[in-house]
């Protein structure tokens, strides 16, 4: 291992065969998306369709394809550790919150999929895999609150007949007009025993979608829901069984949406470090005065000790342990770290750090959505507080 490598990997080594597949994603940033993002506006949140197929058809002659889709359903299987060395070295491009969303390393259904009827799987997640159908949106969310979705999801489905019908409305729910189909959970009963899955087609007669307005680069989306009839062979799972198909996912999703920050914010330090020997202030370098030596130590340890968390988690989801607790502390101080870091490198570049000439502004703001999405930071906390707290036996 070099003394680069010791440095990204915080002196942890990771098995060889990640080394390289994180040797050819950077490779792949630097040959394709780099080139392609110097063209596009400072908050572009996507590729054109085309270049986007382009960079799509390029990382599937890597193996960049349906990587955390497992084996069984045609795809790499790739380890949890594996998906985020991937979307950590992925993000660090001025599109990095979005780029693993764009779909250049895509072909995965939502995980909730996996537990889909052969059926369904055939009809809407294997195009998916195999390229021909876009990434499919997760709609959980709505005005009543994510945090809390068992109690907050109001959206009612009412079985009738060979269908059921829903009325009501998702918020905040991101990639919505452009997927062709959509999960959605819906209320079907009481309680957390009370939500179920559903498969929502593009164009069913009744849903419609309007653009919620938030701090650039994101744009989430309305939907709404009138007397939208959905075949009950688009349910997913049971009735009622939806919450228990989501929640599984969610806490192997928290480590992997952790990774994407740290590549970020590892970026952004670069970048920082640079400019720190570059600048000259008061008749020496930046890099010379101990203010900003200290802000840049402090980013460092900051992003090793939260790069190992994310590492821990996802090697200990790969041995099959309970990982609730981990993923939550890793996504909460990934998101966390990542964050602290952007603000110091941002304050070392002074004015230049807000300007559109790099990509920092835009990083700070990706990050301020990041400790949000996901479970907000709190909500990890909660969890991480329920197990210290629980009683003891
Ligand atoms: C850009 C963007 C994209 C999104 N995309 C999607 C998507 O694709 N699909 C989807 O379903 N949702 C999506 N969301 C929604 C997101 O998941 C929710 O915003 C998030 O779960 C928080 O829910 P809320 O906004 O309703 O806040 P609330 O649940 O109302 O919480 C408000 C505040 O209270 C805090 N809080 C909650 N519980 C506690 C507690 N027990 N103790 C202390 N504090 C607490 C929260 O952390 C938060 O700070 C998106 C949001 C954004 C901003």
């Amino acid at each position: 291992m070099s003394a680069d490598d010791a440095r990204v990997t915080g002196a942890w080594e990771l098995p060889e065969e990640l080394v390289l597949l994180r040797d050819t994603v950077r490779r792949f940033m630097t040959a394709h998306v780099h080139p392609i993002e110097s063209t596009l506006a400072h908050d572009a949140i996507g590729l054109p369709r085309e270049q986007l197929l382009e960079l799509q058809s390029k990382a599937r002659e890597l193996g960049l394809w349906a990587l955390q889709t497992p084996e069984e359903f045609g795809g790499a299987g790739l380890s949890v550790l594996g998906q985020v060395v991937v979307a950590e070295e992925a993000a660090k491009c001025r599109m990095g919150a979005f780029f693993p969303a764009l779909g250049a390393f895509g072909g995965n259904p939502p995980n909730v999929m996996f537990k889909a009827s052969d059926e369904q799987f055939a009809k809407y997640a294997q195009p998916i895999i195999d390229g021909t159908m876009t990434k499919a949106y997760t709609a959980i969310t709505e005005a009543s609150g994510g945090s809390d979705p068992a109690r907050a999801i109001q959206l009612r489905a009412v079985r009738d007949g060979d269908a059921y019908v829903l009325n009501g409305s998702k918020m905040w729910i991101s990639h919505a007009p452009g997927a062709d189909w959509g999960i959605v959970y819906a209320r079907t009963g009481e309680g957390r025993n009370g939500i179920s899955c559903f498969i929502v087609e593009k164009d069913t007669p009744g849903v419609s979608f309007s653009r919620i307005d938030v701090m650039a680069s994101f744009a989430p989306y309305e939907l709404h829901f009138a007397d939208v009839r959905i075949p009950v062979d688009q349910l997913v799972g049971e009735e009622g069984q939806g919450f228990a198909l989501a929640s599984d996912f969610l806490v192997y999703g928290r480590i992997t949406y952790a990774a994407g920050p740290i590549g970020i914010a590892q970026a952004a330090l670069d970048l920082a470090c640079q400019w720190a020997k570059d600048r000259e202030v008061f008749g020496g370098k930046l890099a010379d005065k101990q203010g900003i030596q200290w802000m840049l130590v402090d980013s460092e340890v900051d992003l090793r000790a939260a790069r190992l968390l994310v590492y821990q988690a996802a090697w200990n989801a790969d041995l099959g342990r309970n990982v609730r607790v981990d993923a939550s502390i890793a996504k909460l101080n990934g998101t966390e770290a990542a964050y602290r870091v952007l603000d110091r490198c941002m304050q070392i570049h002074g004015a230049l750090g807000l300007s559109t000439e790099l990509p920092l502004e835009r990083w700070f703001r990706d990050l301020r959505v990041k400790r949000l999405g996901e479970g907000a930071t709190e909500v990890q906390r909660e969890v991480v507080a329920r197990q210290l707290l629980r009683p003891k036996r």
